[in-house]
Protein backbone atom coordinates (compact mmCIF):
# COMPACT_ATOMS: atom_id res chain seq x y z
CA UNK A 1 0.00 0.00 0.00
CA UNK A 2 0.87 3.37 -0.94
CA UNK A 3 1.87 5.57 2.29
CA UNK A 4 0.26 8.27 0.95
CA UNK A 5 -3.03 6.74 1.82
CA UNK A 6 -2.15 6.24 5.18
CA UNK A 7 -1.08 9.98 5.03
CA UNK A 8 -4.37 10.74 3.71
CA UNK A 9 -6.49 9.01 6.58
CA UNK A 10 -3.35 10.96 9.51
CA UNK A 11 -5.05 14.25 7.66
CA UNK A 12 -8.81 13.67 7.91
CA UNK A 13 -8.79 12.46 11.60
CA UNK A 14 -6.37 15.22 12.68
CA UNK A 15 -9.62 17.39 11.41
CA UNK A 16 -11.97 16.06 14.02
CA UNK A 17 -12.56 16.13 16.80
CA UNK A 18 -15.21 13.09 16.92
CA UNK A 19 -14.60 9.85 17.78
CA UNK A 20 -17.26 8.16 15.41
CA UNK A 21 -16.11 10.47 12.87
CA UNK A 22 -12.57 9.10 13.42
CA UNK A 23 -13.37 5.69 13.22
CA UNK A 24 -15.04 5.74 10.50
CA UNK A 25 -12.17 7.20 8.95
CA UNK A 26 -9.53 4.58 10.05
CA UNK A 27 -12.24 2.05 9.52
CA UNK A 28 -12.59 2.75 6.01
CA UNK A 29 -9.10 2.22 5.33
CA UNK A 30 -8.58 -1.06 6.80
CA UNK A 31 -11.39 -2.06 4.74
CA UNK A 32 -9.05 -1.99 1.94
CA UNK A 33 -5.98 -2.74 3.57
CA UNK A 34 -4.37 -5.95 2.11
CA UNK A 35 -3.77 -8.76 4.76
CA UNK A 36 -0.05 -8.47 4.13
CA UNK A 37 0.16 -4.91 5.09
CA UNK A 38 -2.44 -4.91 8.51
CA UNK A 39 0.01 -5.29 11.05
CA UNK A 40 1.93 -2.82 10.08
CA UNK A 41 -1.24 -0.05 8.98
CA UNK A 42 -2.53 -1.05 12.24
CA UNK A 43 0.88 -0.02 14.45
CA UNK A 44 1.18 3.39 12.42
CA UNK A 45 -2.04 4.09 12.73
CA UNK A 46 -1.54 4.72 16.34
CA UNK A 47 1.79 6.01 15.67
CA UNK A 48 4.15 3.01 16.60
CA UNK A 49 6.63 0.63 15.27
CA UNK A 50 6.90 -1.76 17.50
CA UNK A 51 3.77 -2.93 20.44
CA UNK A 52 3.08 -2.10 23.18
CA UNK A 53 4.72 -5.84 24.50
CA UNK A 54 7.60 -5.63 22.76
CA UNK A 55 10.86 -4.50 24.46
CA UNK A 56 12.62 -2.22 21.41
CA UNK A 57 11.89 1.29 21.73
CA UNK A 58 12.69 3.96 18.66
CA UNK A 59 13.94 6.54 21.38
CA UNK A 60 15.14 8.71 18.60
CA UNK A 61 16.07 12.53 19.40
CA UNK A 62 14.90 15.85 17.67
CA UNK A 63 19.11 16.52 17.11
CA UNK A 64 19.33 13.80 14.69
CA UNK A 65 15.79 14.65 12.92
CA UNK A 66 17.13 18.34 12.99
CA UNK A 67 20.61 16.42 10.88
CA UNK A 68 18.27 14.64 8.73
CA UNK A 69 16.13 17.00 7.52
CA UNK A 70 19.26 19.02 6.56
CA UNK A 71 20.82 15.88 4.62
CA UNK A 72 17.08 15.78 3.03
CA UNK A 73 16.37 19.18 2.16
CA UNK A 74 20.07 20.68 1.52
CA UNK A 75 19.21 23.65 4.16
CA UNK A 76 21.88 23.74 6.85
CA UNK A 77 21.25 22.75 10.30
CA UNK A 78 21.06 26.61 11.39
CA UNK A 79 18.20 26.82 9.30
CA UNK A 80 16.44 23.65 9.82
CA UNK A 81 17.10 24.50 13.54
CA UNK A 82 15.93 28.41 13.33
CA UNK A 83 12.59 27.17 11.89
CA UNK A 84 12.29 24.58 14.45
CA UNK A 85 12.42 27.20 17.12
CA UNK A 86 9.68 29.35 15.22
CA UNK A 87 6.99 26.71 14.66
CA UNK A 88 8.22 24.26 17.51
CA UNK A 89 7.69 20.87 15.68
CA UNK A 90 9.67 19.78 13.70
CA UNK A 91 7.12 17.63 11.67
CA UNK A 92 5.86 20.77 10.58
CA UNK A 93 9.78 21.74 9.53
CA UNK A 94 10.15 18.79 7.64
CA UNK A 95 6.83 19.77 5.67
CA UNK A 96 8.00 23.78 5.27
CA UNK A 97 11.57 22.65 3.95
CA UNK A 98 10.76 19.70 1.69
CA UNK A 99 7.70 21.63 0.33
CA UNK A 100 10.49 24.32 -0.92
CA UNK A 101 13.04 21.92 -2.40
CA UNK A 102 10.62 19.89 -4.47
CA UNK A 103 9.62 22.68 -6.14
CA UNK A 104 12.75 22.30 -8.41
CA UNK A 105 12.75 18.66 -8.09
CA UNK A 106 10.50 15.88 -8.51
CA UNK A 107 9.91 13.18 -6.56
CA UNK A 108 11.71 10.06 -7.76
CA UNK A 109 9.55 7.17 -5.92
CA UNK A 110 6.03 6.69 -4.43
CA UNK A 111 6.82 5.56 -1.17
CA UNK A 112 5.11 2.35 0.67
CA UNK A 113 4.01 1.72 3.63
CA UNK A 114 6.29 -1.29 4.04
CA UNK A 115 9.32 0.56 2.98
CA UNK A 116 8.88 3.59 5.72
CA UNK A 117 8.12 1.05 8.51
CA UNK A 118 11.06 -1.29 7.30
CA UNK A 119 13.58 2.10 7.59
CA UNK A 120 11.79 3.13 10.86
CA UNK A 121 11.85 -0.48 12.48
CA UNK A 122 16.00 -0.55 11.70
CA UNK A 123 16.94 2.28 13.79
CA UNK A 124 17.25 0.57 17.24
CA UNK A 125 19.54 -1.92 15.31
CA UNK A 126 22.13 0.52 14.78
CA UNK A 127 23.94 0.71 17.49
CA UNK A 128 28.52 1.39 17.85
CA UNK A 129 30.25 3.87 15.58
CA UNK A 130 28.40 5.66 12.99
CA UNK A 131 24.95 4.57 14.21
CA UNK A 132 24.08 8.22 13.76
CA UNK A 133 25.03 8.87 10.26
CA UNK A 134 23.46 5.22 9.69
CA UNK A 135 20.23 6.13 11.18
CA UNK A 136 20.35 9.73 9.82
CA UNK A 137 20.90 8.11 6.33
CA UNK A 138 17.81 5.32 6.51
CA UNK A 139 15.66 8.49 7.75
CA UNK A 140 16.84 11.27 5.22
CA UNK A 141 16.94 8.26 2.53
CA UNK A 142 13.00 8.16 3.05
CA UNK A 143 12.41 12.02 3.14
CA UNK A 144 13.86 12.34 0.16
CA UNK A 145 11.09 10.27 -1.40
CA UNK A 146 8.95 12.17 0.81
CA UNK A 147 6.11 14.36 -0.21
CA UNK A 148 5.97 17.60 2.22
CA UNK A 149 2.69 15.62 3.74
CA UNK A 150 4.34 12.64 4.08
CA UNK A 151 7.52 14.19 5.45
CA UNK A 152 5.38 15.58 8.36
CA UNK A 153 4.26 11.85 9.42
CA UNK A 154 7.91 10.51 8.85
CA UNK A 155 9.21 12.95 11.50
CA UNK A 156 6.59 12.56 13.50
CA UNK A 157 6.64 8.50 13.41
CA UNK A 158 10.31 8.56 14.30
CA UNK A 159 9.84 10.84 16.99
CA UNK A 160 7.08 9.01 18.39
CA UNK A 161 4.54 12.08 18.32
CA UNK A 162 2.20 11.36 15.93
CA UNK A 163 -0.82 13.33 17.38
CA UNK A 164 -4.03 12.54 15.46
CA UNK A 165 -5.96 11.43 18.31
CA UNK A 166 -6.21 7.54 17.51
CA UNK A 167 -7.19 5.77 21.26
CA UNK A 168 -8.04 2.46 21.56
CA UNK A 169 -11.52 2.74 21.49
CA UNK A 170 -11.88 4.46 18.23
CA UNK A 171 -9.11 1.51 16.63
CA UNK A 172 -10.99 -1.39 18.56
CA UNK A 173 -14.33 -0.12 16.98
CA UNK A 174 -12.94 1.08 13.61
CA UNK A 175 -11.91 -2.90 13.75
CA UNK A 176 -15.24 -3.95 14.68
CA UNK A 177 -16.86 -1.50 11.42
CA UNK A 178 -14.35 -2.62 8.98
CA UNK A 179 -14.82 -6.56 9.43
CA UNK A 180 -18.34 -7.00 10.81
CA UNK A 181 -19.95 -3.71 10.13
CA UNK A 182 -21.58 -5.09 6.83
CA UNK A 183 -23.31 -7.90 8.72
CA UNK A 184 -24.26 -6.16 11.70
CA UNK A 185 -25.71 -3.35 10.06
CA UNK A 186 -23.56 -0.37 10.49
CA UNK A 187 -23.53 2.70 8.57
CA UNK A 188 -22.26 6.28 9.80
CA UNK A 189 -24.48 9.19 9.21
CA UNK A 190 -22.45 11.76 9.62
CA UNK A 191 -24.57 14.65 10.10
CA UNK A 192 -26.07 12.78 12.72
CA UNK A 193 -22.61 11.47 14.15
CA UNK A 194 -24.42 8.01 14.61
CA UNK A 195 -24.04 4.67 13.27
CA UNK A 196 -27.88 4.33 13.03
CA UNK A 197 -28.37 0.81 15.16
CA UNK A 198 -31.88 0.10 16.69
CA UNK A 199 -31.79 -1.78 19.84
CA UNK A 200 -31.39 -5.30 19.22
CA UNK A 201 -29.10 -4.54 16.13
CA UNK A 202 -26.85 -2.41 19.13
CA UNK A 203 -27.01 -5.54 21.32
CA UNK A 204 -25.33 -7.59 18.75
CA UNK A 205 -22.98 -4.71 18.19
CA UNK A 206 -22.05 -4.25 21.72
CA UNK A 207 -21.64 -8.17 21.80
CA UNK A 208 -18.81 -8.19 19.22
CA UNK A 209 -17.24 -5.11 20.48
CA UNK A 210 -17.07 -7.22 23.28
CA UNK A 211 -15.26 -10.48 21.64
CA UNK A 212 -12.94 -8.16 20.04
CA UNK A 213 -12.18 -6.10 23.32
CA UNK A 214 -11.23 -9.37 25.03
CA UNK A 215 -9.38 -10.64 21.79
CA UNK A 216 -7.20 -7.06 22.50
CA UNK A 217 -6.81 -7.52 26.50
CA UNK A 218 -5.41 -10.22 26.69
CA UNK A 219 -2.65 -9.90 23.68
CA UNK A 220 -2.62 -5.96 24.16
CA UNK A 221 -1.76 -6.25 20.02
CA UNK A 222 -4.19 -4.95 17.60
CA UNK A 223 -2.32 -6.43 14.90
CA UNK A 224 -3.29 -9.67 15.65
CA UNK A 225 -6.40 -9.37 16.55
CA UNK A 226 -6.65 -7.50 13.15
CA UNK A 227 -5.25 -10.36 11.49
CA UNK A 228 -7.68 -12.47 13.26
CA UNK A 229 -10.50 -10.50 12.77
CA UNK A 230 -9.45 -10.19 8.60
CA UNK A 231 -8.89 -13.93 8.47
CA UNK A 232 -11.43 -15.97 10.47
CA UNK A 233 -13.90 -13.30 11.58
CA UNK A 234 -15.63 -13.77 15.20
CA UNK A 235 -14.27 -17.50 15.44
CA UNK A 236 -10.83 -16.40 15.20
CA UNK A 237 -11.22 -13.92 17.67
CA UNK A 238 -12.47 -16.21 20.14
CA UNK A 239 -9.44 -18.36 19.75
CA UNK A 240 -7.31 -15.76 20.50
CA UNK A 241 -6.64 -16.40 24.34
CA UNK A 242 -4.24 -15.35 26.81
CA UNK A 243 -0.75 -16.56 26.92
CA UNK A 244 2.44 -16.26 29.55
CA UNK A 245 5.00 -14.76 28.46
CA UNK A 246 3.08 -12.20 27.03
CA UNK A 247 2.42 -9.62 29.34
CA UNK A 248 -1.28 -7.81 29.60
CA UNK A 249 -2.46 -4.72 30.72
CA UNK A 250 -3.07 -4.84 34.36
CA UNK A 251 -6.52 -4.34 35.98
CA UNK A 252 -7.14 -0.46 37.46
CA UNK A 253 -9.24 1.17 39.88
CA UNK A 254 -11.11 4.76 40.24
CA UNK A 255 -11.07 6.49 43.06
CA UNK A 256 -14.32 6.47 45.69
CA UNK A 257 -14.28 9.00 49.01
CA UNK A 258 -15.17 6.42 51.62
CA UNK A 259 -16.23 3.03 52.48
CA UNK A 260 -19.97 3.30 52.22
CA UNK A 261 -19.46 4.69 48.33
CA UNK A 262 -17.02 1.93 47.81
CA UNK A 263 -19.66 -0.90 49.09
CA UNK A 264 -21.95 1.15 46.47
CA UNK A 265 -19.85 0.85 43.86
CA UNK A 266 -18.71 -3.19 44.54
CA UNK A 267 -21.78 -4.64 46.06
CA UNK A 268 -21.82 -6.77 49.53
CA UNK A 269 -19.69 -8.18 51.16
CA UNK A 270 -16.59 -7.14 49.13
CA UNK A 271 -13.03 -8.21 49.09
CA UNK A 272 -10.93 -5.23 51.02
CA UNK A 273 -7.39 -5.66 50.98
CA UNK A 274 -4.26 -3.15 51.96
CA UNK A 275 -3.51 -0.64 49.22
CA UNK A 276 0.35 -1.21 49.14
CA UNK A 277 2.58 1.73 48.58
CA UNK A 278 5.13 -0.17 46.51
CA UNK A 279 5.17 -0.97 42.27
CA UNK A 280 3.24 -3.42 40.35
CA UNK A 281 4.70 -6.61 39.21
CA UNK A 282 2.94 -8.79 36.92
CA UNK A 283 5.05 -12.35 36.65
CA UNK A 284 4.70 -14.49 34.20
CA UNK A 285 6.25 -17.96 34.01
CA UNK A 286 6.64 -19.70 30.84
CA UNK A 287 9.29 -22.24 29.33
CA UNK A 288 10.95 -22.76 33.11
CA UNK A 289 11.77 -19.08 32.87
CA UNK A 290 10.49 -16.24 35.52
CA UNK A 291 9.80 -13.10 33.63
CA UNK A 292 8.47 -9.62 35.50
CA UNK A 293 6.88 -6.80 34.50
CA UNK A 294 6.16 -3.23 35.43
CA UNK A 295 2.71 -1.57 34.80
CA UNK A 296 3.64 -0.27 31.72
CA UNK A 297 4.72 -3.66 30.50
CA UNK A 298 8.40 -2.86 30.64
CA UNK A 299 10.54 -6.09 31.26
CA UNK A 300 12.37 -5.85 34.83
CA UNK A 301 12.99 -9.53 35.34
CA UNK A 302 17.12 -8.71 35.55
CA UNK A 303 16.61 -5.63 38.42
CA UNK A 304 15.17 -7.83 40.69
CA UNK A 305 17.06 -11.63 40.84
CA UNK A 306 15.51 -12.29 44.03
CA UNK A 307 11.93 -12.25 43.25
CA UNK A 308 12.86 -13.96 40.13
CA UNK A 309 14.39 -16.85 42.80
CA UNK A 310 11.59 -16.40 45.56
CA UNK A 311 8.81 -16.73 42.62
CA UNK A 312 10.70 -19.57 40.87
CA UNK A 313 10.87 -21.54 44.31
CA UNK A 314 7.39 -20.72 46.31
CA UNK A 315 4.64 -20.68 43.60
CA UNK A 316 3.48 -23.97 42.21
CA UNK A 317 3.36 -24.47 38.37
CA UNK A 318 5.18 -25.19 34.95
CA UNK A 319 3.40 -21.76 33.78
CA UNK A 320 1.74 -18.81 35.39
CA UNK A 321 0.67 -15.15 35.68
CA UNK A 322 0.36 -13.86 38.75
CA UNK A 323 -0.22 -10.06 39.45
CA UNK A 324 0.89 -8.21 42.90
CA UNK A 325 3.07 -5.15 44.56
CA UNK A 326 6.14 -4.77 45.09
CA UNK A 327 6.88 -3.10 48.89
CA UNK A 328 10.27 -2.09 50.12
CA UNK A 329 11.65 -2.29 53.17
CA UNK A 330 14.14 -1.32 55.44
CA UNK A 331 16.67 -4.39 56.01
CA UNK A 332 17.41 -4.13 59.86
CA UNK A 333 13.95 -2.60 60.75
CA UNK A 334 11.47 -4.49 58.39
CA UNK A 335 10.13 -1.19 58.79
CA UNK A 336 8.12 -0.80 55.42
CA UNK A 337 9.33 2.00 52.47
CA UNK A 338 7.81 4.33 50.90
CA UNK A 339 7.95 3.77 47.01
CA UNK A 340 10.13 6.73 46.14
CA UNK A 341 13.28 4.57 48.25
CA UNK A 342 13.15 1.76 45.84
CA UNK A 343 11.90 3.33 42.87
CA UNK A 344 15.29 3.57 41.76
CA UNK A 345 15.98 -0.12 41.29
CA UNK A 346 13.44 -0.36 38.37
CA UNK A 347 15.56 0.90 36.25
CA UNK A 348 19.04 0.60 37.38
CA UNK A 349 21.41 -1.47 34.94
CA UNK A 350 24.46 -2.00 37.02
CA UNK A 351 24.97 -3.04 40.83
CA UNK A 352 22.21 -5.21 41.07
CA UNK A 353 22.81 -7.55 43.68
CA UNK A 354 24.01 -4.84 46.54
CA UNK A 355 20.93 -2.59 45.59
CA UNK A 356 18.70 -6.02 46.26
CA UNK A 357 20.62 -6.29 49.73
CA UNK A 358 20.08 -2.90 50.21
CA UNK A 359 16.72 -1.89 49.00
CA UNK A 360 14.59 -5.65 49.42
CA UNK A 361 11.24 -5.76 48.54
CA UNK A 362 8.10 -7.72 49.73
CA UNK A 363 5.66 -9.32 46.85
CA UNK A 364 2.53 -8.82 48.16
CA UNK A 365 0.37 -11.03 45.71
CA UNK A 366 -3.48 -10.55 44.96
CA UNK A 367 -4.34 -12.25 41.78
CA UNK A 368 -3.73 -14.77 39.34
CA UNK A 369 -4.72 -14.51 35.84
CA UNK A 370 -3.22 -17.51 34.47
CA UNK A 371 -2.41 -21.24 35.86
CA UNK A 372 -1.10 -24.37 34.10
CA UNK A 373 -3.00 -24.18 30.74
CA UNK A 374 -6.21 -22.21 31.66
CA UNK A 375 -6.85 -18.74 31.74
CA UNK A 376 -8.44 -17.54 34.91
CA UNK A 377 -9.21 -13.79 33.97
CA UNK A 378 -13.09 -14.55 33.47
CA UNK A 379 -13.22 -16.41 37.04
CA UNK A 380 -14.88 -14.57 39.74
CA UNK A 381 -12.45 -13.17 42.18
CA UNK A 382 -12.76 -15.78 44.90
CA UNK A 383 -12.22 -18.36 42.91
CA UNK A 384 -8.98 -16.65 41.50
CA UNK A 385 -7.94 -16.00 45.27
CA UNK A 386 -8.58 -19.40 46.19
CA UNK A 387 -6.20 -20.79 43.16
CA UNK A 388 -3.54 -17.95 44.77
CA UNK A 389 -3.64 -19.19 47.99
CA UNK A 390 -3.19 -22.47 46.82
CA UNK A 391 0.10 -22.54 44.87
CA UNK A 392 1.66 -20.05 46.91
CA UNK A 393 3.80 -20.69 49.85
CA UNK A 394 4.60 -17.77 51.89
CA UNK A 395 7.03 -16.66 53.61
CA UNK A 396 7.38 -13.26 55.25
CA UNK A 397 9.38 -10.42 53.82
CA UNK A 398 10.01 -12.29 50.62
CA UNK A 399 5.96 -13.29 48.82
CA UNK A 400 3.07 -13.09 50.61
CA UNK A 401 -0.67 -12.96 50.04
CA UNK A 402 -1.73 -9.45 50.08
CA UNK A 403 -3.87 -8.95 53.40
CA UNK A 404 -7.56 -9.14 52.92
CA UNK A 405 -10.62 -8.53 55.05
CA UNK A 406 -13.59 -10.28 53.53
CA UNK A 407 -16.96 -8.19 54.70
CA UNK A 408 -20.23 -6.51 54.18
CA UNK A 409 -19.82 -4.22 57.51
CA UNK A 410 -19.18 -0.95 57.04
CA UNK A 411 -17.65 -0.46 60.23
CA UNK A 412 -15.45 -3.57 60.06
CA UNK A 413 -14.47 -2.28 56.69
CA UNK A 414 -13.80 1.44 58.39
CA UNK A 415 -11.76 -0.17 60.89
CA UNK A 416 -9.87 -2.17 58.16
CA UNK A 417 -8.96 1.02 56.80
CA UNK A 418 -7.80 2.72 59.52
CA UNK A 419 -5.52 -0.43 60.16
CA UNK A 420 -3.86 -0.20 56.60
CA UNK A 421 -3.03 3.13 57.11
CA UNK A 422 -1.64 2.64 60.58
CA UNK A 423 0.60 0.06 59.27
CA UNK A 424 1.79 2.49 56.50
CA UNK A 425 -0.21 1.32 53.48
CA UNK A 426 -1.32 4.08 51.19
CA UNK A 427 -4.93 3.02 51.86
CA UNK A 428 -7.16 0.57 51.00
CA UNK A 429 -8.69 -1.33 47.73
CA UNK A 430 -12.14 -3.10 47.29
CA UNK A 431 -13.31 -5.76 44.96
CA UNK A 432 -16.18 -7.11 44.30
CA UNK A 433 -15.80 -10.39 45.43
CA UNK A 434 -17.18 -12.06 42.30
CA UNK A 435 -15.66 -9.92 39.58
CA UNK A 436 -13.54 -10.83 36.13
CA UNK A 437 -10.29 -9.62 35.62
CA UNK A 438 -10.30 -6.58 33.38
CA UNK A 439 -7.18 -5.66 31.74
CA UNK A 440 -6.54 -2.30 31.44
CA UNK A 441 -9.97 -1.27 32.78
CA UNK A 442 -10.70 1.36 35.66
CA UNK A 443 -14.43 -0.16 35.57
CA UNK A 444 -13.95 -3.34 36.29
CA UNK A 445 -14.77 -3.89 40.33
CA UNK A 446 -12.11 -2.37 41.83
CA UNK A 447 -12.02 0.94 43.71
CA UNK A 448 -9.46 2.44 45.73
CA UNK A 449 -9.73 4.95 49.10
CA UNK A 450 -6.81 6.88 50.26
CA UNK A 451 -6.73 9.85 52.57
CA UNK A 452 -8.15 13.07 50.70
CA UNK A 453 -4.81 15.58 50.09
CA UNK A 454 -2.82 13.06 47.82
CA UNK A 455 -0.09 13.81 45.74
CA UNK A 456 -0.35 14.17 42.14
CA UNK A 457 1.79 12.51 39.26
CA UNK A 458 2.49 15.13 36.63
CA UNK A 459 4.38 14.99 33.84
CA UNK A 460 7.51 17.03 32.82
CA UNK A 461 6.47 19.00 29.87
CA UNK A 462 9.29 22.01 29.92
CA UNK A 463 12.28 23.65 31.98
CA UNK A 464 14.45 26.41 31.90
CA UNK A 465 17.98 26.59 32.02
CA UNK A 466 19.31 27.73 35.27
CA UNK A 467 22.18 30.70 36.38
CA UNK A 468 24.83 31.14 38.37
CA UNK A 469 25.87 27.72 40.40
CA UNK A 470 22.54 26.47 38.89
CA UNK A 471 23.81 26.69 35.20
CA UNK A 472 24.05 24.25 32.76
CA UNK A 473 21.35 22.39 34.22
CA UNK A 474 17.51 22.54 33.57
CA UNK A 475 15.37 24.16 36.53
CA UNK A 476 12.76 24.81 37.44
CA UNK A 477 10.25 22.49 35.62
CA UNK A 478 6.85 22.74 33.95
CA UNK A 479 4.43 20.53 34.88
CA UNK A 480 1.25 18.98 33.45
CA UNK A 481 -1.88 16.73 33.90
CA UNK A 482 -3.29 14.93 31.47
CA UNK A 483 -6.86 16.64 29.64
CA UNK A 484 -9.66 15.01 28.61
CA UNK A 485 -8.67 14.26 24.93
CA UNK A 486 -5.17 13.00 26.44
CA UNK A 487 -3.62 16.08 25.87
CA UNK A 488 -1.06 17.80 28.49
CA UNK A 489 -2.57 21.14 30.63
CA UNK A 490 0.14 22.61 32.68
CA UNK A 491 -0.44 23.07 36.41
CA UNK A 492 2.92 24.45 37.84
CA UNK A 493 6.85 25.12 38.39
CA UNK A 494 8.33 22.32 40.01
CA UNK A 495 11.89 23.44 41.43
CA UNK A 496 11.79 22.55 45.09
CA UNK A 497 12.96 18.77 46.24
CA UNK A 498 15.61 18.21 43.90
CA UNK A 499 19.21 17.96 44.87
CA UNK A 500 22.05 20.16 43.97
CA UNK A 501 24.61 17.36 45.42
CA UNK A 502 24.84 13.64 44.23
CA UNK A 503 22.50 11.46 45.46
CA UNK A 504 22.85 10.54 49.25
CA UNK A 505 23.78 6.49 48.97
CA UNK A 506 20.61 5.81 51.36
CA UNK A 507 18.73 6.28 47.77
CA UNK A 508 15.58 8.40 47.84
CA UNK A 509 15.72 12.12 45.15
CA UNK A 510 17.18 12.81 42.63
CA UNK A 511 19.86 15.90 41.43
CA UNK A 512 19.79 18.33 38.80
CA UNK A 513 22.17 17.17 37.01
CA UNK A 514 20.89 13.63 36.75
CA UNK A 515 17.50 15.04 35.71
CA UNK A 516 19.41 17.73 33.30
CA UNK A 517 20.08 14.10 30.89
CA UNK A 518 17.26 12.68 31.76
CA UNK A 519 15.55 16.01 30.32
CA UNK A 520 18.16 16.98 27.41
CA UNK A 521 17.44 14.14 24.57
CA UNK A 522 13.40 14.66 25.05
CA UNK A 523 14.10 18.60 24.19
CA UNK A 524 11.57 19.83 21.41
CA UNK A 525 11.98 22.88 21.68
CA UNK A 526 13.79 26.22 22.63
CA UNK A 527 13.07 29.44 23.45
CA UNK A 528 15.91 31.69 25.51
CA UNK A 529 16.20 29.80 28.68
CA UNK A 530 12.45 28.07 28.38
CA UNK A 531 12.79 24.29 26.75
CA UNK A 532 9.71 22.61 26.03
CA UNK A 533 10.55 18.86 26.06
CA UNK A 534 8.39 15.63 25.02
CA UNK A 535 6.14 14.11 27.60
CA UNK A 536 7.50 11.02 29.09
CA UNK A 537 8.79 12.06 32.87
CA UNK A 538 6.31 11.60 35.35
CA UNK A 539 6.94 12.41 38.96
CA UNK A 540 5.05 12.55 41.88
CA UNK A 541 3.93 16.26 43.38
CA UNK A 542 3.27 17.32 46.94
CA UNK A 543 1.72 20.60 47.09
CA UNK A 544 0.20 22.77 49.94
CA UNK A 545 -3.03 23.29 47.70
CA UNK A 546 -4.51 23.66 44.57
CA UNK A 547 -5.75 27.01 43.48
CA UNK A 548 -7.66 28.48 40.47
CA UNK A 549 -5.32 30.08 38.01
CA UNK A 550 -5.68 31.69 34.43
CA UNK A 551 -2.44 30.92 34.05
CA UNK A 552 -2.03 27.77 32.55
CA UNK A 553 -3.63 26.02 30.24
CA UNK A 554 -5.59 23.64 32.99
CA UNK A 555 -7.13 26.47 34.55
CA UNK A 556 -5.23 25.41 38.39
CA UNK A 557 -2.24 25.57 39.81
CA UNK A 558 -0.23 23.78 42.38
CA UNK A 559 0.53 26.69 45.46
CA UNK A 560 4.08 25.47 46.64
CA UNK A 561 4.76 22.16 44.68
CA UNK A 562 7.15 19.73 45.91
CA UNK A 563 9.36 17.07 44.27
CA UNK A 564 8.91 13.72 45.46
CA UNK A 565 10.10 11.12 43.51
CA UNK A 566 10.64 10.04 39.81
CA UNK A 567 7.58 7.61 38.57
CA UNK A 568 9.71 5.25 36.61
CA UNK A 569 7.05 2.80 36.69
CA UNK A 570 4.32 5.14 35.42
CA UNK A 571 3.98 6.67 31.65
CA UNK A 572 2.40 10.21 30.65
CA UNK A 573 -0.98 8.09 30.30
CA UNK A 574 -0.81 7.03 34.11
CA UNK A 575 -0.64 10.55 35.11
CA UNK A 576 -3.24 12.66 37.07
CA UNK A 577 -6.43 13.86 34.85
CA UNK A 578 -8.27 17.01 35.10
CA UNK A 579 -10.97 15.36 36.56
CA UNK A 580 -9.01 14.36 39.63
CA UNK A 581 -7.35 18.00 40.02
CA UNK A 582 -11.08 19.11 39.88
CA UNK A 583 -12.04 16.61 41.87
CA UNK A 584 -9.28 17.46 44.50
CA UNK A 585 -9.67 21.24 44.19
CA UNK A 586 -13.66 20.40 45.42
CA UNK A 587 -12.85 18.81 48.43
CA UNK A 588 -9.89 21.09 49.99
CA UNK A 589 -12.87 23.65 50.19
CA UNK A 590 -15.43 21.56 52.54
P1 LIG B 1 -3.26 4.12 41.65
O1 LIG B 1 -1.86 4.02 41.12
O2 LIG B 1 -3.42 5.13 42.78
O3 LIG B 1 -4.32 4.25 40.59
O4 LIG B 1 -3.59 2.73 42.38
C1 LIG B 1 -3.56 1.51 41.71
C2 LIG B 1 -2.30 0.76 42.07
O5 LIG B 1 -2.33 0.35 43.44
C3 LIG B 1 -2.14 -0.55 41.36
O6 LIG B 1 -1.62 -0.38 40.06
C4 LIG B 1 -1.17 -1.31 42.24
O7 LIG B 1 0.15 -1.02 41.85
C5 LIG B 1 -1.40 -0.72 43.61
N1 LIG B 1 -1.92 -1.68 44.60
C6 LIG B 1 -1.48 -1.75 45.89
N2 LIG B 1 -2.13 -2.70 46.57
C7 LIG B 1 -3.03 -3.27 45.72
C8 LIG B 1 -4.01 -4.31 45.84
N3 LIG B 1 -4.21 -4.95 46.99
N4 LIG B 1 -4.75 -4.61 44.74
C9 LIG B 1 -4.57 -3.96 43.57
N5 LIG B 1 -3.66 -2.97 43.39
C10 LIG B 1 -2.90 -2.61 44.46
Amino acid sequence: MEYSKLVEVYERISSTTKRLEKTFHISELLKKTPVEDLDVIVLLLQGKIFPAWAEKKLGISAKLILKVISKATGASVFDVENEWKKTGDLGIVAFNLIGKKSQQTLFSSKLSVKKVFENIKKLPELTGTGAVDKKTSLVAQLMTSAKPIEAKYIVRTVLEELRVGVGEGSLRDALVWAYFGESLGVRYDREANDIMLDAEKRRKYNEVVDVLQHAFDVTNDFSSVAKAAKKSGLKGLKEIKLAPGKPIKVMLCQKVEDVEEGFERVGKPARIEYKYDGFRMQIHKVNGKIVIYTRRLENITNQFPEVVDVIDKNIRGKEFIIDGEAVGYEPKSGRYLPFQNVSQRIKRKYGIDEMAKQFPVEINLFDVLYHDGKSLVKESLDKRREILEKITKQSSKKLVIAKVDYTDDVKEAEKFYKEALKAGNEGIIMKRHDSVYRPGSRVGGWVKIKPVMESLDVVITGAEWGHGKRSGWLTSLTVSIIGDNGEMLEIGKVGTGIKELEESATGGGITFESLTNMLKPLIISEKGKEVAVKPEIVIEVNYEEIQKSPTYASGFALRFPRFICLRDDKGKEDASTLNIVKEFFSKQRK
